[in-house]
This record gives C-alpha cells, structure tokens and sequence, in this order.
C-alpha cells in the first residue's frame, strides 16, 4: 500500500504557474501541496518578462522581492535588421505608467522561479521538491489527486478534489491523455547558449531585449542578464537552421552569428560559457483545458513560439486565475469541468490573439509598420497585444492585418472536456 496524503488541491510543477497558483489557493487559506520533481534552484529557459506580467506579480505579492533582486529593469525592445541597423526603441513608459506595468525585469530562471517557490511557501503551500509525479488517480472520469516518487524511490498517493497539472512543456495531462495539438505553421527550431562580457547598452537601455533578423524570418533574441550575462539565441526553420546537414547546436548557432551583423559586432567582445540547448517543434495547445477535479495552466495547456516572449505572462496570469478558479469550485463542492469554462475563455482568447500576431511576425508579406503606416490609429492596439494586454478586442486590427495576409484559422483547442465527451483521436 502507498501512503496516502490528503489536501484541498494538489500542483504538478513548481514552475510559474503552478508557484503562482499555489500562492493564490494559500491566500484563500487552501492546504495546497506543490509537487516539484527538481531540486531548486534548476536551469529554465524562459529570461524576459512583458510588461502584462505585472498584474499577477502584483496580485501574488512578488513585487517587493523583484525590486530588492539584482535582476535587469527591462525599459524597452528593438528590432535590428541583418545589416545591423537597429529600430528606435519601443520604451513601454511612451504608453503605460511608469511606475507599474512599463518596467519589467530580464530574470535568470534558476532564481525567478527559487524566489517565486519560497514565496508560495512563505504564503502558506506546501512544496515537496524531488517528487516526481507518475500518475493521475481517477475514480471514473473524476480526477482525485495523483501518484508520486518520493526522493526515497518509494510511491505516495496524494488525494485531493482538485489537481492542478502546471508541468510546463512536459503537459502530462495532454501528453498521456492524447490532447497534445501541434500548430503545423508554428514548428521551428530554437538552439542559445549565453554570453559573458559581451557589449551591452548602458542605463535606460541596458536591459533591453533586442529581437534580431537573419534571413527567412529567422531571428535572434539578446536578452541582457544580470552578473554581466546575455542570453543569446537563434530560431528558425529546421531546414533553415540544418541546412548542409548540420545538427551540432554550436556549429548551427556559430554559423547564424555572421547572418546578423548587430549580433556578431554585440558577441565580438564577449566569451560563450559554454553549453548550447536546442528544441523543436513547441508550439501546442492542449485539446482540454479542464476535466472533472483537474485543471492545465501554463505551458501545460498550451505553448505559443517566444518571439513575443510571452510565456511567463501567461504562465503566471494563468496560475492566478486558476487559483482563483479552484478556490471557487473547491467552495461550491463542484469541481465539475464545466466549472473551468470562463477561465479556459480567457485563455483561449488570450493565447489566440498573441498566436495571429506570431503568424503575422513570420509572413513573409507582412511588416508590423505595414499596418502601423497605413493606420497609425490601430498602433496603440498593437502594441498592447505585444505587451501581453491580451484579452481585448483586436478584431480592428487583425482586420488590417488581413488586408496583408491570410490569418490562421482559431483553433478550438483549450476548452473544458464536459461530460461524456469521446476521447479525441490522436494526431
Ligand atoms: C526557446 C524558448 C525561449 C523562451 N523565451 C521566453 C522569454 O523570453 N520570455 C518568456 O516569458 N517566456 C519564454 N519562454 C517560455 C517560458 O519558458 C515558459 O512559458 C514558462 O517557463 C512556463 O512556465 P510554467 O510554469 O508553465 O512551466 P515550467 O516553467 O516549465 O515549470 C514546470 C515545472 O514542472 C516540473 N515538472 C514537470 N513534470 C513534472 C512531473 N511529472 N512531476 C513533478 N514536476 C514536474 C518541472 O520540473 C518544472 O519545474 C521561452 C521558451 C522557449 C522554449
């Protein structure tokens, strides 16, 4: 027999959104238990914040910890053509208030995500880090916790009425259930590594992350770190990246640095520390968002190309939400997926909007100044939808995006799997 542990919701990750969650449900003076399967600090990709990030920072508490941290204040972003000519910076204070949502922060993962985790224990969740989880109990179609590996080896049942699967790019939910969705237009190749001593802008623009072009609608992204640090990488088409037949990630990486002259005069001065990472194919979105006493956030529901460096805004937004969505259903003594419909609205239609403008960066008809020459007025809109105020009404200026290209399809992906519902067929 397993031991068997009970509590009000049970988290699958200790990342973003699951620490996010766990700090909201502790705040409703929910017993909520965060199982990690790392040992923190750990190694996470992931470094720039939009500037919509603030209101779940704010909403968990995290502000004062970020402003004591050593990390960049981040101001601004540029775009920097191959020959090297750099855009003016977009400063996010031209359009929000200075003192909030126009300053963010490039963070080194390993210890964002320390700080948010001790954060959500300092707010009341329990977190058992080494707990790798296994399995999801059932009873019927209701999720009633999950099965663990302990530290020791040994297997431990944790029951609860909600579960909340925040296991990042892993989705357990999805992946065992066969939810997994790809978005066939979105499957590039993603290979960084990270600098030292390379050249860096000063004061203002310091920290801010420039997005540079190589051919194809390949780009890098430089996003400046604290202890004299850079994040560096490439992403592109596989064949783009691979063509000749080079896999190595240095040698793809290495031969990209003279495609952008900013880039190779930036790295020039600086010193690689050393590994290389590459991933394929991230794009997806979980064909559930819900089911009965379970619930996906983060990139466990679904994970959109980080041109836009969304990821930790939702990954966060999405935390909290649920957090408030499970203190609900916890009350109510329904934890119905049905339940779950109005978040999984506002994720859908969040992630939906930021996925046409990811569409429209990789046309090869499209330019955002296209659109922003012919009708300054929808600018303002633009911007938001890159800053991460996702859940508006853009229909204005997808309308003009229109007139340049075709827009994907919305993918019905991400909704609640109500009752009796088949299981989908895998793709
Ligand atoms: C190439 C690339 C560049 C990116 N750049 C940016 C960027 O600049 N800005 C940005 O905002 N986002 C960026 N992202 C996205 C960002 O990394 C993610 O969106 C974000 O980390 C999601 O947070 P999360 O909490 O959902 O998942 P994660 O941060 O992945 O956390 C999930 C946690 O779950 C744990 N876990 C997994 N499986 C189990 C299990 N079975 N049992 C227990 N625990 C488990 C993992 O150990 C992990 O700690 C980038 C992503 C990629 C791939």
């Amino acid at each position: 027999m397993n031991r068997v542990e009970e509590c009000d919701a049970v988290i699958i990750g200790g990342g973003p959104a699951g620490a996010s969650a766990a700090c909201v449900l502790a705040e409703h003076g929910r017993r909520v238990v965060v199982l990690e399967r790392e040992q923190f600090p750990r190694y996470h990709i992931g470094e720039s914040m939009i500037p919509f990030t603030y209101p779940a920072l704010e909403r968990i508490g995290l502000l004062p910890r970020l402003r004591e941290s050593g990390f960049v204040k981040k101001y601004s972003v540029q775009f920097v053509s191959p020959s090297g000519r750099a855009s003016q910076p977009f400063y996010f204070f031209n359009r929000y208030d200075r003192e909030t949502v126009a300053q963010s922060w490039q963070v080194l993962r390993s210890e964002f995500d320390q700080m948010l985790l001790d954060h959500a224990r300092s707010r009341g969740a329990e977190v058992r880090e080494r707990h790798e989880v296994v399995e999801f109990l059932k009873e019927g179609n209701r999720h009633v916790g999950v099965r663990v590996r302990t530290p020791s080896g040994d297997l431990a049942d944790w029951r609860a009425p909600m579960t909340l699967d925040a296991s990042g790019r892993e989705a357990i939910a999805a992946t065992r259930n066969a939810w997994r969705r790809g978005d066939p237009r979105l499957n590039k190749v993603a290979v960084w590594t990270y600098y030292e001593g390379s050249r860096r802008d000063t004061g203002i623009d310091e920290g801010q992350t420039t997005v540079a072009y190589i051919p194809n609608k390949g780009w890098f992204w430089h996003i400046p770190l604290h202890q004299d640090r850079v994040s560096v990488g490439v992403v592109a088409e596989g064949k783009y990246l691979t063509r000749g037949g080079i896999k190595d990630p240095r040698a793809i990486f290495e031969r990209e640095i003279p495609e952008n002259r900013w880039i190779a005069e930036r790295l020039s001065t600086g010193r690689c520390l050393g590994d290389y990472w590459l991933t394929a194919e991230y794009t997806f979105r979980s064909q559930y968002s819900a089911a009965d006493g379970l619930v996906l956030a983060g990139d466990a529901y679904g994970f959109l190309d980080p041109v836009f460096s969304s990821g930790m805004m939702l990954a966060l937004k999405s935390g909290v939400a649920a957090g408030d969505a499970i203190h609900a259903a916890l009350q109510a003594g329904d934890c119905r997926a049905e339940r779950f419909t109005g978040y999984s609205q506002m994720m859908h239609e969040g992630i939906e909007n930021m996925r046409k403008l990811v569409y429209a960066f990789y046309d090869p008809q499209v330019t955002f100044r296209n659109v922003t020459d012919r009708w300054p007025e929808l600018a303002g809109d633009l911007t938001d939808c890159l800053s991460g105020d996702v859940n508006k009404d853009f229909s204005r200026l997808f309308a003009a995006f229109g007139e340049f290209m075709t827009l994907p399809e919305t993918l019905p992906y991400g909704f609640p799997r109500s009752a009796g519902h088949p299981e989908p067929v895998t793709t």
